[in-house]
């Protein structure tokens, strides 16, 4: 953070543009680090990409390793994160199948690379997955994998407490205020700094401001002149009635990678079990689910996979944008191009909610760095054209 500001006694004040899940947590630290913070909507907080999300709080699969690990120190925030907020985190681990002998192989070659990642997937046979969930049952088995690490969170809790426990240290939500533009000024250096956010006419001068705006950054830090570069897929999730519970330990479920359709499961605390659709890369593809006979035939393919899931209906669908930087991975940290501008944005937010917010409160309010997010600075992409 520039030197110059906050200064006089008064307190560091922070505009943070998105009321998403990363911006609420961030909205959140940085009022633990006594700053002055006015989080700002264009719509209603948490309406974006959160309200979606599937909410696996994972690190499997995620490459190179240096990204993975930001995931799995985030895991590790979670329960501390969840205490002092007083929400829940559905723990319980993740287990996926395989329908085939190369979906088993597969399976093996993925746990063994994740755990020399020290990360504690093992591979179940039969009875072993009968001994961890006595009630499943599938329509075609050859191995199973887990991981007891993982779990779920309901984002419309998270999203409230973070949001709460900032107002009562004095933060400012303004839902339904579409920031509109950055006024760019200069530090006594003579560098290029935020000096206020526009929303319609209204300006709202600050020391620092965050862009936290999920799919539309890319949109919101041109208004800044900073370059993010970024893209969305379309993401898709069902709800269902409640029904009573599923599983005995695990949290999470995943259907065979080698086959299509892939069916992702977990039941919510309500009973509400939530199912998404996509493909095996849906960072590139996207979900299914856009048209509501798409809804139905998910539904359908669920009860077909899952002979537990053949009472489901559909009691919600809820369809968004996936925010997904160019090369897949976190940036996160102050724009080379304005000193006091920050940007936060990611695929996985919701697993990266806790770490996330805690080390950019600490570099927007300390102008500490962070070492562990060296990797992931704007600044990798180069300089802007
Ligand atoms: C289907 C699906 C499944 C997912 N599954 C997982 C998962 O299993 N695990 C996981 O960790 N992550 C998952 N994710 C990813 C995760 O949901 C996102 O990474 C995370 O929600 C991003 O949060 P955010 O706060 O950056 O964005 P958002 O929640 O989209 O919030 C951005 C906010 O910025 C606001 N905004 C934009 N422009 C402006 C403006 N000009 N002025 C004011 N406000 C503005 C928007 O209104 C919005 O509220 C999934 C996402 C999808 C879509």
């Amino acid at each position: 953070m520039n030197q110059d500001i906050g200064k006089g006694g008064r307190k560091l004040h922070v505009v943070v543009v998105g009321a998403g899940i990363l911006g609420a947590s961030i909205a959140y630290h940085l009022t633990l680090h006594g700053a002055q913070v006015t989080i700002v909507d264009a719509g209603q907080p948490g309406e974006g990409a959160t309200r979606v999300a599937f909410a696996w709080l994972n690190a499997y699969g995620k490459t190179p390793f240096s990204y993975h690990d930001l995931n799995r120190r985030s895991i590790d925030m979670w329960a501390g994160f969840a205490r002092r907020l007083g929400i829940d985190v559905t723990w319980g681990g993740e287990l996926r199948w395989a329908a085939t002998d190369a979906g088993a192989a597969a399976l093996a070659e993925q746990a063994e690379a994740l755990q020399a990642w020290g990360y504690p997937t093992r591979i179940l046979d039969a009875d072993q997955v009968g001994q961890l969930e006595p009630d499943l049952r599938f329509d075609a088995f050859t191995a199973a994998s887990y991981t007891y690490s993982d779990g779920h969170v309901d984002t419309a809790a998270v999203m409230r407490a973070c949001l709460a426990a900032a107002c009562e240290r004095g933060a400012v939500v303004r839902a339904g205020s579409a920031v509109t533009g950055v006024e760019i000024g200069r530090s006594r250096a003579g560098l290029p700094r935020a000096e206020a956010v526009r929303i319609g006419d209204d300006v709202v001068s600050c020391d620092a401001v965050a862009l936290v705006g999920g799919a539309d950054m890319p949109a919101l830090a041109e208004m800044a002149g900073i370059q993010v570069p970024h893209y969305h897929t379309f993401g898709a999730t069902l709800l269902t009635q409640p029904l009573p519970p599923l599983f005995k330990t695990i949290a999470l479920l995943h259907s065979p990678r080698e086959r299509q359709p892939l069916i992702n499961v977990r039941q919510l605390p309500n009973g509400a079990v939530m199912i998404q659709s996509g493909s095996l890369d849906n960072t590139q593809e996207g979900d299914r689910g856009a048209t509501d006979a798409e809804a139905a035939q998910i539904a359908a393919d669920a009860r077909a996979v899952l002979p537990m899931l053949r009472d489901i209906e559909i009691a919600e669908v809820r369809r968004g944008r996936r925010p997904i930087p160019q090369d897949g991975r976190s940036i996160v940290g102050f724009a080379p191009e304005v000193a006091n501008v920050y940007v936060a944005t990611t695929h996985s937010g919701v697993t990266l909610t806790p770490l996330i917010g805690a080390f950019a409160a600490i570099e927007i309010v300390h102008g500490a760095r962070v070492e562990v997010l060296a990797p992931f600075r704007p600044e990798r992409f180069g300089s802007p054209v």
